[in-house]
């Protein structure tokens, strides 16, 4: 029996980049300085200019990006902040740790905010928006800037899937007033260990945010506000350098990849993901829907290959957020998605012979 092929393997990027990355490793180990010190600057200016932002503030997570840029936002108790209902419920924490209410919205069919319904939900209390670029593929950005501007709403975007995607050209994460950044081992862009970022063009913002990730101070013991702490770590940071220098190449596997799943999976039973026109996808994860889910989990399964579903629960349905008041049927859409939706494997470092395994398997599957 040959080995099982995972849904995701962390260890391919880590073998093909090992002497460089334990080269950084041990440096910094050595160095004696472990948080926000040189690597953690020489991050935040390579990945600012990555994206073409002006600033880029290293955090301890994607999830603190989130609600710290709520935060400085002034974002909180009795404002709206309107995301689509089928996204991963991180996304929905950032909103509600401060207080603030989300307000959900129905996914188009490229499983991102669905722009057609986006103005039927602004309210007197809406302040912003908070666009998630889902499974690695831009939302429809020119029609959410616009009516972001229209209404003078703040435009948040989650990039903790979209590293390097881009809308007509233009990076994901740079269209609003603050895009998020999650470096989850399992991200894009992948730390080994947590960490996260934002990138902004206001200088205010990304002042701000360095305050906030620091206990709220500039000034050593000189506390202006209760901030948290979200530093990022120097570890993290300089593994993170060497991962962005090769960033584009794995990228583009990544494309290669789902290019290949897309050209020969045909099996009628199966819908595949589509990409907006203009729109790039890195291809965080390769998302099929089958009516016949949990048939298909279990067939690919006794072929000794994994899978895994993003989400089964959406937020409006998690017992976390009961106290929103939503119930089944609330946003059909999202809830249909939940219960067809299936990411097949897809890695950096997948090899010719299991995607092969795949899509063999996939192609013969009868409910
Ligand atoms: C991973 C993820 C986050 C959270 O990032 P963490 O670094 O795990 O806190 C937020 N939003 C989306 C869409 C994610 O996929």
């Amino acid at each position: 029996m040959s080995e099982k092929i995972m849904p995701n393997r962390l260890d391919r990027v880590f073998c093909q980049y090992q002497e460089e990355l334990e080269a950084k490793a041990l440096k910094v180990l050595r160095s004696g300085w472990y948080v926000l010190g040189p690597e953690v600057e020489g991050f935040e200016r390579e990945f600012a200019d990555f994206t073409g932002s002006r600033y880029c503030v290293g955090l301890a997570s994607g999830l603190d990006a989130l609600w710290m840029a709520f935060r400085v936002l002034g974002i909180g108790a009795g404002d709206e902040v309107i995301v689509q209902a089928n996204t991963y419920i991180a996304s929905v924490m950032g909103i509600t740790i401060n207080g603030a209410t989300p307000v959900f919205a129905e996914p188009d069919i490229f499983f991102n905010l669905d722009v057609s319904r986006l103005e039927g939900l602004i309210t007197e209390r809406t302040r912003a928006v908070l666009a998630v670029h889902l499974y690695g593929q831009s939302s429809q950005m020119d029609e959410i800037v616009r009516i972001c501007r229209k209404h003078r709403l703040r435009l948040v975007e989650d990039c903790a899937q979209s590293h390097g995607a881009c809308f007509q050209g233009k990076m994901t994460g740079t269209f609003g007033d603050i895009g998020c950044f999650s470096f989850y081992p399992s991200k894009n862009l992948g730390a080994y260990g947590d960490a996260g970022a934002i990138v902004t063009d206001d200088e205010d913002i990304a002042a701000n945010m360095r305050i906030y990730r620091n206990y709220g101070s500039e000034k050593r013991y000189y506390n202006k506000v209760v901030g948290a702490n979200s530093r990022l770590d120097e570890l993290q940071a300089g593994l993170l350098r060497v991962r962005l220098k090769h960033l584009a190449e794995l990228t583009q596997e990544r494309k290669k990849l789902a290019g290949r799943y897309s050209r020969e999976l045909h099996n009628s039973c199966l819908l595949l993901p589509q990409v907006r026109p203009g729109c790039d996808s890195v291809w965080h994860q390769y998302v099929i829907r089958v009516n016949q889910r949990e048939q298909l989990i279990r067939y690919l399964d006794r072929r000794g290959i994994g899978t895994i579903i993003h989400y089964p629960i959406p937020p409006h349905l998690s017992e976390a957020y009961t106290d929103l008041g939503h119930q089944r049927g609330d946003y059909p859409i999202a809830e249909e998605y939940a219960d067809t939706v299936l990411s097949i494997p897809m890695y950096n470092g997948m090899t010719e012979k299991e995607q092969e395994t795949v899509i063999e398997a996939l192609n013969a599957f009868t409910p």
